[in-house]
């Protein structure tokens, strides 16, 4: 066993660290504000090649390996919650392409997505499919060689921006999952429409919407994979993408951890700092020790998709655990701060609400759970 980070995933670390601390973190207040879009930082972001950082370089990739892609979600994370999840949706949205497209097709989208011509989105969930992702009802009819798409998604991080949405929906009803297939689709395509913009507790600064298809046709070559292959897609690229979920979490825990840390020095009361007393020490130690568990279970997921090994129940552990140990650190890190906490010029206030969506999405705790059990009892 080896838990060292590489040479160069160090380094990557110290870089990322660097630029997010200095010019992502400054903004992370204005953005939640004013639900703005951090236009800017994602296009610096592909100017320093970490819009396409787990795809190979023939298709303009950085050609990293999955953990160093982790540290980078988790250190973003750590500066700003939504400039993480804007990136690794952005990055989710490539996986089905690169894992199930065709040569064609990886020549034609990833370029676009990972040079950041297009920002990605990723579209499984509708009004009435959500945890039961595979109940989803949009439809795909073939119709020479396009298919023609109606239905509603809802929900869609990145929803407002993107330009390349992936997108699954029916090619044959009444035969469950394996009806679904997975979908390139173009903002501007004729029927293809951005619903509500949801208003959301936290990562503000990240856009959440409704999808509108209405007879909007696309062509057949914008299929990925073979029809009744896209649950498939889906539950690969989501396994992937819960890697990159922990690894938000735990960069946001850390921030919890980081603003506990300075203010309990910082704020005396009965003549003493209050991190003098061992009550506010334990709360630390304890975020700590969480932060710690939390890291080690996406460092190990994300070693073990790198190297090719199964990762499914193992993406689970670390998002259930990842998820819940960073709400648990934001809660004791509004704790920590008393009532300062719950007022909105401190940072914390943010990430206790920023935290709260980890246990959600890219799957709730209970299907994580599911996902866990499924393979325990297989
Ligand atoms: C901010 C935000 C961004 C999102 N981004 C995207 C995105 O980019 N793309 C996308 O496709 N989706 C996205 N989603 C959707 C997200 O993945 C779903 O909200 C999530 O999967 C839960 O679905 P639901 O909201 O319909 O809840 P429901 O499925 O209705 O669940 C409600 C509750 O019931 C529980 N539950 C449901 N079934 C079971 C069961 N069998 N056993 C035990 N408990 C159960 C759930 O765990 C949950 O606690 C996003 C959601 C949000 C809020």
């Amino acid at each position: 066993m080896n838990f060292t980070f590489t040479e160069d995933q160090e380094l990557i670390r110290a870089m990322v660290r660097e630029f997010a601390q200095a010019e992502i973190a400054p903004r992370s207040a204005h953005l939640d504000e004013t639900g703005e879009f951090p236009a800017d930082t994602m296009q610096r972001l592909a100017e320093l090649d970490l819009t396409g950082m787990p795809y190979p370089q023939i298709y303009g990739g950085a050609a990293a390996d999955y953990v160093s892609y982790a540290i980078v979600i988790e250190e973003i994370s750590r500066a700003c919650s939504s400039t993480g999840v804007i990136l690794a949706v952005h990055t989710l949205a490539g996986i089905p392409i690169y894992q199930f497209g065709t040569e064609e097709q990886k020549q034609l989208w990833l370029p676009k997505l990972i040079g950041y011509q297009a920002l990605g989105a990723f579209a499984i969930t509708e009004p009435a499919a959500g945890s039961d992702a595979g109940s989803l009802q949009t439809t795909a009819v073939p119709a020479g060689d396009s298919y023609i798409l109606n239905g509603t998604k809802t929900f869609i991080t990145n929803g407002a921006e993107a330009g390349i949405f992936i997108v699954m929906a029916l090619t044959k009803t009444g035969i469950g999952t394996k009806g679904i297939s997975a979908f390139i689709v173009e903002k501007g395509t004729p029927g293809f429409t951005i619903g509500k913009h949801e208003r959301k507790m936290g990562i503000r600064g990240s856009s959440t919407t409704e999808l509108i298809f209405a007879n909007c046709r696309i062509p057949s070559a914008n299929r990925i994979g073979k029809e009744g292959d896209g649950f498939k897609i889906a539950m690969a690229a989501l396994d992937g993408g819960r890697i990159s979920i922990s690894a938000q979490s735990t960069g946001i825990a850390q921030a919890c951890l980081d603003e506990a840390i300075a203010y309990s020095k910082e704020r005396v009361q009965f003549n003493r700092p209050i991190s003098s007393n061992q009550a506010i020490q334990w709360m630390l130690a304890e975020m700590a020790a969480d932060i710690s568990a939390g890291r080690l279970l996406t460092y190990k997921a994300a070693y073990l998709k790198q190297i090719g090994k199964p990762f499914t129940m193992e993406a689970a552990m670390a998002k259930l655990f990842a998820s819940q140990m960073a709400v648990r650190c934001a809660t004791k890190a509004v704790q920590i701060h008393g009532g300062y906490g719950y007022i909105k010029d401190f940072k914390v206030e943010r990430l206790y609400r920023d935290a709260r969506i980890l246990e959600i999405y890219e799957g709730t705790s209970e299907v994580q759970k599911m996902v866990i059990a499924g393979n325990l009892l297989r």
